[in-house]
């Protein structure tokens, strides 16, 4: 029988490295941003997509969020819960950043003709004296208070590029055991004509698994149907195998899958069965 699924939890201080190298890209990427602004007159972090898609601080919030992206991709382990609030704090603290540059080189020429504002009166004179250029040609007047509601977007383009990042991130398999990213080692598609052959052969790989016997249910899997499509199938098997480099862990997932368009195929609900086993497996095409 296989063992109760639990994960091994993440490292607090890789977490916390991960998190500073995430703090750098914020603040180069907030420096770099300001950069552009003061001396092209050109805010990147404000360009939009038809007005409405915030495409510019989507890339602002991607690029200050890579450092996370980068230090676990050096690092390879489990991300720990810490992640979403930091990678979305950084995201925000890099829009206020920008302002708050802004605010500084404003505040100088300012005092050089002795007039003296402070941040949260420049934001909202900011804020509100947001245009829109059109297609790079035709600019807009100030928006007033309609300038919050692009601002907002701008804001919640931000936080997408990190959330982003956020997602990717978790999105990869970890080690149960020692946290450490999962390597793909191979897939395995099967095409059956009838669909009675795959249903018999689903039910044998689940009864395989259930007695811990992973080569059989690969086996079984293996001898069924074929790796190419046939017209008519409406439900496929795929069985992908993942190793930890570090302990040598190995993860079987077998699915069933139906079509969602052309070429993408969709786990059906339920029907996701993972085996883990520690000695080395391999899979044919
Ligand atoms: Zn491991």
């Amino acid at each position: 029988m296989t063992e109760p699924w639990k994960t091994a939890p993440s490292s607090p201080l890789a977490d916390a490295l991960v998190c500073a190298c995430g703090l750098i890209t914020s603040l180069l990427t907030g420096i770099l941003l300001w950069s552009i602004t003061i001396n092209s007159h050109f805010a990147l972090q404000k360009l939009t997509l038809w007005f409405v898609i915030p495409a510019g601080a989507f890339l602002s919030g991607w690029a200050a969020a890579s450092g996370y992206y980068f230090a676990y991709q050096m690092y390879q382990r489990r991300p720990g819960r810490l992640l979403l609030p930091s990678v979305l704090a950084a995201s925000i603290g890099t829009f206020l950043l920008i302002y708050y540059l802004i605010y500084l080189s404003f505040r100088s020429a300012l005092a050089g003709l002795g007039a003296e504002m402070s941040f949260p009166a420049f934001l909202d004179l900011a804020i509100r004296s947001t245009t829109l250029s059109i297609q790079g040609i035709l600019k807009t007047g100030q928006l007033g208070y309609f300038g919050y509601l692009t601002t907002l977007l701008e804001l919640l383009g931000f936080t997408a590029g990190g959330f982003a990042v956020c997602v990717y991130l978790r999105s990869k398999l970890y080690c149960d055991r020692c946290s450490w990213r999962m390597k793909h080692q191979g897939q395995q598609l099967r095409y059956t004509l009838h669909l009675e052959e795959l249903m018999a052969m689903a039910l044998d790989v689940t009864a395989a698994v259930k007695q811990g016997d992973i080569a059989r249910a690969i086996e079984r899997h293996t001898a069924v149907g074929s790796f190419a499509r046939y017209k008519n199938s409406s439900i496929r098997s795929v069985c992908v195998v993942h190793s930890c480099r570090h302990c040598g862990r190995h993860i079987v997932a077998f699915s069933l899958q139906r079509p969602g368009g052309e070429e993408t195929w969709f786990p059906i609900p339920g029907a996701t069965l993972l085996a883990r086993l520690d000695s080395p497996i391999h899979i044919s095409r």
